[in-house]
């Protein structure tokens, strides 16, 4: 327990492991020795391309240059998510990143905007999302501000090939000083008395020992699940979903679209996410629902271009597992539990586990209590998501099959019941705990899917309607002429980021 920690040991290469092991060199530099073991007979997860606005900031806090990364990694940009046959089968709308409208102080934007519906006024939630509007029109610049004004710009993410993303921070970590071992793990050696681990031995025989061994091994959870069975959180009664079938195709068309598709079928849900060089594709469904044969055939019927590989399925368990700080290890990735693709996050709870692992980073050995202190940040992290994305299937007003019936009946985590009762009667949202999505985010699957409230906030009423109606004008125009300045999001990807 006392032990200093000046040997880390990660296991696995995949987008997980070279994250991990990047921004621990870069960071905690020659304060610890960081190895890294990865197999080529194990193959990595070889999917996850979508992602959020915070890969932003991770990628600086790396010194990684933008337009370099971008090129590397094939990137297009996402200003957010249409999602589209999520309420009936007809809706779409989209989860836009950055704001929606002018909030004012104490009252979001939103309760103008609710007011002004009230009176049939106001157009659509989305003609005040500079985000959508630039998204739909294919349109993007770098935009920190709204010229002439005090309003945010642009908020975006990547699209990005995660496979080449690892390899990117792979070559940046080995040049930090990260040594790269490859073997595959054969056994796994404990402390008699404590049940630490304490070495890892090669089929080659090598034996690799450390102080602290962060599991980033993928589905497989060597460490974390099949050597200390820490427990594993069940959330498959709310996301029923526990399959993919994933294959890349061509671009059918020579626009690529600067956000992600996800369109609803009638057991799940299907992603297109437009990279430089082709179109990354693949169905969520529930194999309660639907079989394997059937699922490969409702994808390759709704490719947007020729398939460019044969459909692979990937089987998966929607949860957690409950102490990802156990003993001596630290499960970071997809060993640590997951949460389908719905919302583009589980790369970016990589970043947020690797990050707090350096915040808590026990360089004078381990306490419980910075166990206990990280676990249950990872915790209400993982479920504040968790929530996001079941709300989605629990607003569903399709009726067309069991799946969807199934979804909009079903009990949801109290937590999420909360949240949607003070929001219904009162038009309240909060962000608690730091979570991830804001309140725009939940404003905008909230609005998409039809659930709109009761009331909205009496600060909403401070202006006249002459007032209201001079805001949204003039908001409207503002944003249709800012969209119109931007460059296309080919002309930006061409000039900026094909390297
Ligand atoms: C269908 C699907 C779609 C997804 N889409 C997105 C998305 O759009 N956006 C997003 O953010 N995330 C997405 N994800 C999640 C994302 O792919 C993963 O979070 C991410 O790639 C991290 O994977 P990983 O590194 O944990 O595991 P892996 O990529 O599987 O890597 C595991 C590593 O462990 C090594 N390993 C395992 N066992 C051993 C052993 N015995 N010895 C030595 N080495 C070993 C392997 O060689 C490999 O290097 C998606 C996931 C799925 C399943």
């Amino acid at each position: 327990m006392n032990k200093r920690i000046g040997n880390v040991v990660i296991v696995g290469g995949g987008t997980a492991g070279w994250i991990t092991a990047s921004l621990m060199a870069k960071v905690l530099g020659k304060a610890v020795s960081i190895t890294l073991v990865e197999s080529d007979d194990i193959a990595t997860i070889g999917v996850g391309e979508a992602s959020i606005p915070p890969m932003q900031p991770f990628n600086q806090a790396l010194g990684i240059n933008e337009a370099e990364f971008m090129a590397h990694t094939k990137s297009t940009i996402k200003l957010g998510i249409q999602f589209e046959g999520w309420g009936k089968a007809t809706d779409s709308y989209m989860h836009a990143f950055g704001g929606i409208g002018k909030n004012f102080p104490f009252c979001d934007f939103y309760h103008f905007w609710l007011r002004a519906r009230a009176a049939n006024k106001g157009g659509d939630f989305w003609d005040y999302s500079l985000n959508f509007q630039a998204a739909k029109a294919g349109k993007f610049n770098h935009l920190n501000q709204i010229p002439g004004t005090a309003l945010p710009g642009l908020s975006y993410a990547y699209h990005f090939d995660a496979g080449l993303y690892a390899r990117f921070l792979r070559e940046k970590a080995q040049a930090w000083g990260v040594k790269r071992i490859e073997g595959k793990i054969e056994e796994v050696r404990q402390c008699k008395t404590s049940g630490f681990i304490r070495e890892l031995v090669l089929q080659s025989k090598e034996v690799i020992s450390g102080d602290l061994f962060v599991d980033c091994s993928g589905l497989h959870a060597l460490l974390i699940d099949k050597t200390l069975n820490a427990g594993f959180e069940d959330w498959s009664h709310w996301l029923l979903c526990d399959s993919a079938m994933a294959v890349p195709c061509a671009h059918g068309n020579e626009k690529v679209l600067p956000y992600t598709r996800s369109i609803a079928h009638d057991s799940g849900w299907q992603w297109q996410i437009p990279l430089q060089h082709r179109i990354g594709n693949g169905l969520v469904y529930s194999s309660r629902y639907l079989d394997d044969e059937a699922a490969k055939s409702l994808l390759m019927e709704n490719l947007p271009g020729k398939a460019l590989a044969e459909p692979r399925k990937i089987k998966f368990r929607t949860g957690r597992i409950r102490a990802p700080w156990t003993k001596n290890v630290v499960a970071i990735g997809l060993s640590s539990g997951f949460l389908e693709p719905l919302e583009s996050t589980s790369i970016h709870l990589i970043q947020t586990a690797a990050v707090r692992l350096i915040k808590h980073f026990p360089h004078q050995g381990i306490a419980n209590e910075q166990q206990d202190a990280f676990n249950q940040q990872s915790k209400i992290e993982f479920e504040r998501i968790r929530d996001f994305i079941i709300l989605h299937y629990a607003l569903n007003e399709r009726t067309d099959s069991a799946f969807w019936r199934h979804c909009a009946q079903m009990n949801l985590p109290k937590t999420l019941t909360d949240k949607l009762a003070l929001y219904k009667s009162t038009g309240k949202l909060f962000r608690e705990d730091e979570e991830l999505f804001t309140e725009i985010a939940w404003q905008q699957v909230l609005i998409g899917q039809g659930l709109v409230p009761d009331d909205f906030h009496p600060l909403a009423n401070v202006l006249t309607d002459t007032q209201l109606d001079d805001l949204f004008d003039s908001l409207n125009t503002l944003t249709q002429q800012t969209v119109k300045g931007l460059a296309s999001h080919n002309e930006f990807l061409e000039k900026f980021a094909r390297g």
